[in-house]
């Protein structure tokens, strides 16, 4: 099971002044341990740690986080949701998986070990001393979702993909998020 399905809801996370504070309404789509060198740079450490979830399973309960405009590895950038106040960053949105996804930094839970990384991503640029657990996925670079993802996920997916084509939306589609 991954840790995405095994996780007890809810999930609540906050900056760390705790003028943003937030609830996980359902369980994260999947969870990415990524070791690019955006993500080093970013947190200034060695790996950053997300739950992709769908943006309108975020609920704030306080404080309204300022989006940031990043630069990110692709090109299209991202934006980055920090608490006004203590900066602290709760979420990104990147321009590949558009506004309708949130990338929850999971250190931000409260219970951040109750999201242990289902796949550990782009482990070519991992740093050495980091020591990938035998029984967790991981790719050089990024990957094919069919594959990795649960099927309630994929489902999941699907379902905001047609609401969105139902809506309307005029934004960019969903695709492989290479962040
Ligand atoms: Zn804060
Ligand atoms: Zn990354």
């Amino acid at each position: 099971m991954t840790s995405a399905a095994a996780a007890d809801l809810p999930l609540e996370g906050r900056c760390t002044c705790r003028a943003v504070r937030f609830r996980l309404a359902s369980r994260p789509l999947v969870v990415h341990c990524c070791h690019c060198t955006w993500c080093q740079r970013e947190t200034g450490s060695s790996f950053a740690l997300n739950a992709m979830i769908e943006s309108d399973r975020v609920e704030l309960l306080s404080g309204a986080p300022e989006l940031v405009d990043t630069p990110s590895a692709s090109g299209a950038g991202q934006r980055i949701a920090r608490c006004p106040r203590c900066r602290v960053a709760v979420w990104s949105h990147y321009a590949g998986a558009s506004e309708a996804i949130r990338f929850v930094r999971v250190g931000t839970l409260d219970e951040p070990g109750r999201l242990p990384p289902d796949i550990h991503i782009f482990t070519s640029t991992k740093q050495p001393w980091v020591v990938l657990p035998p029984g967790t996925p991981a790719v050089a670079e990024y990957y094919d979702r069919e594959r990795y993802w649960p099927a309630e996920s994929l489902a999941r997916r699907d379902a905001m993909l047609q609401a969105k084509a139902a809506a309307g939306a005029s934004a960019a589609p969903v695709r492989g998020s290479r962040t």
